[in-house]
């Protein structure tokens, strides 16, 4: 009798959360299996449900108070989920729970609920914001697995905390595995960064002068190699590298090649301009200014040869920061020139902001330039303000003869970049062609 009470109590022990008494990780996955195995077309949901800063109320309140009020929410979630639906505990700071025959409607307005049940424990303590964010995923329309299941109901959990929190979302196959190959990418860039940005390498355009058509310099464009082999274009990596910061040791190194590479060219056109690619994320950044003083240093090479593009392609937080960086590489003598002008945020508000040398004009206003009598005016406008106020015009995607005549001879653009002068290249084909 008294062992059969211990291993009674040890099975529950094995079952049950020590905090709440509900059932625990094991007793879910049991379960979960169960209910997948009860019947050929058994069909459902798995729920998650996160407390968002559980942790908080913990750190500020103690143990014993945190444990109190989990106990209290296990209590009030059991009492607004239907009668046949059974609660866990699957970690410290999550429950979960089966549905079956559920649809998404049912499972949003329990939600609500939950939503609810959260509020009674922040009216205790209400300087503390915890809620609850939730993750749903149905069987066997997504998965017919449980391992598989669990995963999904974790993603989608992340899903929405990720969408600001205090929400429910489903999971989605499409978003999980475009999810999947940018985190799978930004492994792999990782990686390569770790080898010295071994996977990386630079391909430059040339930019002439539109007067003759004379090459006055070019501008350096990141690519990296897939493990396949494949190149991959900067706009599918750029983004991950400038959300993950990895732009900030990679920037380094395009600054540290580039500077390498206009230096071996200045020995046969000793006025070769070198442009170089900049994002806000790596101004932002307060090494970025003593390692291009020092790079250049090293090198020997002088700054009023190097050109720093800039696209205004996020918001900025630190406008002042941004401003002071600006004016140091300035007073170096490094060019600024202001990248696709005219589209996102840099345009005539930016360009009061900043002093600039070059104003980049995007290709979406040169494509159509031959037959759109709007983009013609506008561009020669663009030009001739831009010249009023003392700054050069870099005019971008010039793919034909015909434009490039529009251009020198109508707007009097100073200089050119496009496939018709030329597309990014490797080093060696750039020298081959180049190279007097
Ligand atoms: P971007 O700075 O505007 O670079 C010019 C882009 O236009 C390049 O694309 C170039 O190949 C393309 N292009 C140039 N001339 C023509 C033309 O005549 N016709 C057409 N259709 N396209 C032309 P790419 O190399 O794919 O680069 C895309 C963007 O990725 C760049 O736009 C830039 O914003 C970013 N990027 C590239 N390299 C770097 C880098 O080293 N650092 C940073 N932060 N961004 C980079
Ligand atoms: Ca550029
Ligand atoms: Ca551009």
């Amino acid at each position: 009798e008294l062992v059969a009470g211990v291993i009674a109590r040890m099975d529950l022990k094995l079952k049950a959360d020590y905090v709440t008494g509900l059932l625990n990780r094991n007793a879910f996955y049991v379960d979960l299996m169960k209910e997948l195995n009860s019947s050929p077309n058994a069909r459902g949901a798995v729920i998650f449900v996160g407390l968002d800063n559980f942790q908080l109320i913990t750190e500020t309140y103690g143990y014993e108070f945190g444990d109190n009020a989990l106990k209290q929410l296990a209590q009030d979630i059991t009492n607004i989920l239907p009668p046949d639906i059974k609660l866990y505990k699957i970690s410290s700071s999550r429950f979960a729970f089966v549905m079956a025959d559920a649809m998404p409607e049912e499972i949003e307005i329990i939600f609500s609920s939950v939503q609810l049940c959260m509020r009674e424990i922040r009216n205790v303590e209400d300087t503390i914001y915890c809620t609850a964010s939730g993750g749903a995923t149905f069987y066997p329309d997504d998965a017919d697995d449980y391992v598989t299941l669990l995963r999904y109901a974790e993603v989608a959990l992340e899903f929405a905390r990720r969408k600001g929190r205090d929400q429910i979302s489903f999971f989605d196959k499409e978003i999980y595995d475009r999810w999947r190959y940018d985190v799978g990418m930004q492994n792999l860039m990782q990686n390569s960064i770790a080898r010295g940005c071994e996977d990386f390498f630079l391909c430059f355009q040339p930019q002439v002068d539109a007067k003759d058509g004379r090459l006055i310099g070019a501008e350096a464009l990141l690519r990296w190699y897939d493990k396949d082999g494949s190149v991959v274009p900067p706009m599918q990596f750029i983004p991950l590298l400038e959300k993950s910061r990895m732009i900030i040791p990679v920037g380094h190194w395009i600054i540290e090649n580039a500077v390498i590479v206009a230096k071996k060219w200045q020995q046969w056109q000793p006025d070769f301009q070198m442009s170089v690619n900049i994002s806000l994320y790596q101004l932002e950044e307060h090494m970025l200014f003593p390692f291009a003083k020092d790079c250049m240093e090293r090198h020997e090479i002088d700054p009023r040869t190097m050109t720093f593009e800039l696209t205004e392609s996020q918001s900025v937080y630190d406008w002042e920061f941004v401003n002071k960086q600006f004016s140091e590489f300035h007073d170096l003598g490094i060019q600024i020139a202001m990248d696709d002008f005219g589209t996102g945020y840099s345009n005539l508000g930016f360009l009061k902001n900043f002093s600039c040398n070059i104003i980049k004009i995007d290709r979406m206003f040169i494509q159509d330039i031959l037959t759109d009598n709007f983009d013609r005016n506008l561009v020669k406008y663009i030009i001739m303000l831009c010249h009023s106020i003392g700054m050069r015009v870099c005019v971008e995607g010039v793919e034909d003869e015909e434009t490039y005549i529009y251009l020198r001879d109508e707007c009097n653009a100073d200089e050119i970049q496009g496939f018709y002068f030329g597309r990014p290249e490797t080093i060696e084909v750039f020298e081959k062609r180049f190279k007097k």
